[in-house]
């Protein structure tokens, strides 16, 4: 047979354009295909897993290449579409293949030189079945509990080493080191059972008598057991605990007693996604409302002509259901579905809502999931692609890093909230924008693109209002809840009339007396953005900066240090003010700590927590703080947006914006939008099941048109002044942003690289270049910050114009003598 010299092209996950070509050795050639990974070396001492990207004959020409040392897959990883929407993304938003590589593939995938292995906590040292070399890594792991790729090499042969610790990965044995640190624990549940000596109908009857003569309440709680096992479960012998305590009224000590008496046993189990999931209830038995049913039908209407449909609809009015509709019918073809959410939204409560209906066919992709979970996922929707039956995902859950899992055959994505900010990446590159990339890819798939929102984005109502997507909207809340009743507090008046307890007006106060008196639940909404605590000396005014940004450091209570909230540096609070020597050094503003401190002196009996970026940093405190407000736990919740983001609760009755200034006011175009969002979002959250909510919007400004926009419920009208002032500046969705930004530590060197830049770009794109300029926070982590922003007209050739930013950027890199300087590109920024 005649041998063939292949060449290949190999994506590998560096910021370098383009890819690189290997040969590929004869042994090799049956094997390679495109999608699949290969191990290669790249400059002297360092492998990398990359990707096949292409396969040809075509001699390269002035170099010899290097050869593939291995290919680690028996199907290919990644599919041609993916390829393909990879490209679309690094051209789109100015970023090289190898950034997008970087950033779709879970890391367990890439393992390279620098990757570092750990041994697996959960491996239970059965080193049986390994083979020579594998056990040499396995004992050394061991004993040197980390170790790189390089090092592992040392032992085993370089060109091997990459396929071994595959193999190792897959037996469960070592792990990715940073995905350790990440690992996520599952969330127990405690059931209650019979013990298998107490099966029996006749030891039963024995216990009765007993129990009924001297242990009555003993008994109570045995037999609701035996009720709840009996109708619920349809036969398993099981119940949860705390439902069984509250359903029988009973207690701990009662349940321990028959615990102690060998009737019943207690165990904790894992609620893992690896539990098998059975749909419990099909779809059909969702019965939408006659609007829902309207809403349902014109969107499918519109799918008939449109690619894209948004969803329009108030807060609490069904849209869920009207996606799981979707997704049933789309499923039922034998697509998949996406439906994307904003990291901080995934929360158990959606996951179980899809899972009640879909079971098992429902994958979730989280950022808090660790590696084995990631790659698991990521080959369960791969599996699909080949075996269309049970054994993949159709559909997936997640964040907007789900858009990269290897899709073979979308039919539908949705993309809920799609107002969200998180849906923009913001570091590092690519900087893409989920939705808008949502809808690209689903092109690619021939799919539908479903976007949901209370409170859509400006730029997705103009489309759907020029008539490019299609627009349904549901007006009315499911089970004809009323919208909440929206109170305005003028704090000027309050103010002068002494009525101020704190940051609390008088009428918030009573509100939340009465609703604290009702058993009902209080939110208190305080806005990040707005001013926290920090400190001023009363004399000259000094107010502590961060030593390495250009900002205030803020005051945190807990361990009695200022904090800068950009590089987390932190520091003592000096006794005398630096500037002046004076001692009276004061608090000024307020942040949701304080908040809840002075609350709990006000409502001493009230439970108070707090929902903002310092209480939810470890694992699980964002989904436990939820928990604990579902279950009534605490009575008031304080919180930053986290509290806005799609969460139902049901005995809401209050909700208290704190201070809607400090949103309107912030310096940015899109300000007016967001607070207009933001306290719709919040007020969404009062009164969603038995009674109509409450919304205090505390406010130095009661006549602000926003604030009356969200009083009157009137989105069309935000829409419409927001929609005439961009077009009159020349902001989205009339022109296009692309911001550059110039990094430097100098701030001298950075001005005059800035001022080239500009220059430079000038020449080509003239006035469509604005800047540079300061950013509000001119310095972070000791790099001085200078923008550049340009403004492409709709009309105009943005293709092109892209293709001139990146000639700039690559002539400024290559030739400048500014060129140490950092430049960072987005594109559409937020
Ligand atoms: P949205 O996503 O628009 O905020 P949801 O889909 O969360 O609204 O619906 C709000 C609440 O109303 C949920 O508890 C949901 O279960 C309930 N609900 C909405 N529509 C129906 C329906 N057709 N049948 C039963 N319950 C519904
Ligand atoms: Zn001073
Ligand atoms: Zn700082």
């Amino acid at each position: 047979m005649e041998r063939v010299t292949l060449f290949a092209e190999i994506l590998l996950p560096l910021p370098v354009p383009g890819t690189f070509t290997y040969r590929v050795p004869y042994v090799l050639n049956d094997l390679m295909e495109k999608g699949k990974r290969v191990v290669v070396q790249f400059g002297k001492r360092k492998i990398y897993t990359g990707l096949v990207k292409e396969i040809h004959q075509n001699v390269p020409e002035g170099y010899t290449p290097k050869y593939i040392l291995s290919v680690l897959d028996a199907s290919p990883v990644v599919n041609l579409l993916q390829f393909k929407f990879w490209d679309w993304m690094s051209d789109y938003y100015l970023s090289y293949p190898g950034e997008v590589m970087n950033v779709a593939l879970p890391s367990a995938l890439k393992l390279a030189s620098e990757t570092r292995i750990v041994r697996n906590p959960d491996f239970d040292g059965d080193i049986s079945g390994l083979n020579e070399k594998e056990h040499l890594i396995a004992e050394a792991i061991n004993i040197q509990k980390t170790l790189t790729v390089s090092e592992v090499a040392r032992i085993v042969e370089f060109k091997k080493v990459i396929p071994l610790i595959k193999n190792l990965m897959e037996k469960k044995i070592v792990l990715v080191e940073e995905e350790v640190k990440e690992r996520y624990r599952p969330k127990t549940e405690t059931y209650v059972s019979l013990t298998t000596e107490y099966k029996s109908e006749e030891k039963l009857r024995e216990v009765f008598d007993e129990l009924e003569k001297r242990a009555y309440k003993q008994l109570e709680l045995l037999m609701t057991f035996l009720s709840l096992t009996h109708d619920v479960n349809g036969g398993s012998m099981e119940v949860k605990k705390k439902n069984l305590l509250n359903t029988a009224h009973s207690s701990e000590q009662v349940l321990t007693a028959l615990k102690k008496k060998g009737i019943l046993t207690v165990t904790k189990k894992i609620t893992s996604r690896l539990e098998k999931y059975d749909a419990q209830q099909s779809v059909d038995s969702i019965t939408l409302t006659p609007e829902q049913q309207k809403a349902f039908s014109e969107i499918k209407s519109h799918f008939e002509t449109k690619e894209v449909v948004l969803l329009h609809g108030v807060t609490s009015s069904g849209k869920t259901e009207i996606y799981i509709r979707l997704i049933n019918e789309v499923i039922a073809e034998g697509k998949q579905v996406l439906f994307l959410l904003p990291e901080i939204a995934l929360t158990t409560q959606i996951i179980n809502r899809l899972r009640k209906f879909f079971g098992e066919a429902v994958g979730v992709y989280h950022s808090k999931y660790n590696e084995f979970e990631r790659v698991e996922i990521w080959n369960k929707v791969n599996a699909y692609a080949k075996d269309r039956e049970d054994t993949g995902y159709r559909i997936v859950l997640g964040a907007r890093s789900a858009l990269f899992l290897p899709y073979s055959n979308l039919g539908l994505v949705i993309v809920d909230e799609e107002h969200d900010t998180s849906y923009k990446q913001f570091s590092p590159a690519p900087r893409y924008n989920a939705r808008d990339s949502a809808i690209v890819l689903a092109r690619m798939h021939g799919a539908k693109v479903l976007l949901g929102s209370a409170t859509p984005s400006l730029e997705s109502y103009a489309n759907a209002q020029f008539g490019k997507y299609g627009l349904v909207e549901l007006k009315e809340r499911y089970g004809g809840m009323q919208m909440p009743e929206i109170i305005v507090v003028n704090l000027k008046q309050e103010t002068r009339r002494k009525m101020m307890k704190s940051h609390f007006s008088s009428v918030l106060m009573k509100h939340i007396e009465d609703a604290l008196k009702d058993h009902q639940q209080v939110i208190l909404f305080q806005n990040r953005r707005g001013f926290s605590l920090r400190i001023e000396c009363n004399q000259c005014n000094w107010t502590p900066t961060c030593k390495n940004c250009d900002v205030t450091l803020i005051y945190h209570k807990h361990n009695n240090q200022l904090k800068c909230h950009y590089c987390g540096y932190s520091t003592a609070i000096p006794e005398r003010c630096p500037e002046c020597g004076h001692t009276g050094l004061m608090m000024k503003g307020f942040g949701t700590e304080k908040v809840e401190e002075e609350l709990a002196i006000f409502f001493p009996e009230a439970k108070i927590a707090r929902m903002d970026m310092d209480t939810t940093r470890t694992k699980n405190a964002y989904q436990r703080i939820i928990n604990d407000f579902e279950e009534h736990r605490i009575d008031i919740l304080v919180g930053t947006q986290m509290v806005t983001k799609g969460l139902d609760f049901d005995h809401v009755s209050v909700v208290g914006i704190l201070n809607a200034d400090n949103l309107i006011s912030y310096p940015d175009f899109r300000s007016f939008e967001r607070s207009f969002q933001l306290m719709a979002q919040v007020s969404g959250r009062a009164g969603r099941k038995h009674k109509r909510g409450k919304v205090i919007i505390q406010t130095y400004n009661p006549n602000h048109p926003v604030i009356r926009f969200v009083i009157e419920n009137r989105y069309d009208l935000m829409y419409r002044s927001q929609l005439a002032e961009r077009q009159q500046y020349k902001y989205p969705p009339f022109y296009r942003i692309i911001r550059i930004q110039l990094q430097h530590k100098d701030n001298q060197f950075l001005y005059s690289a800035a001022n080239e830049f500009a220059a430079e770009l000038r020449k080509k794109l003239g006035k469509r270049v604005l800047g540079p300029e300061y950013p509000i926070v001119s310095r972070i982590k000791n790099l001085y910050l200078k923008n550049i922003l340009i403004k492409i007209e709709k009309s105009g050739k943005s293709h092109q114009i892209k293709e001139q930013i990146k000639e700039t950027v690559d002539d400024f890199k290559a030739r400048s003598r500014y060129k140490a300087a950092k430049v960072v590109v987005d594109v559409d920024p937020l």
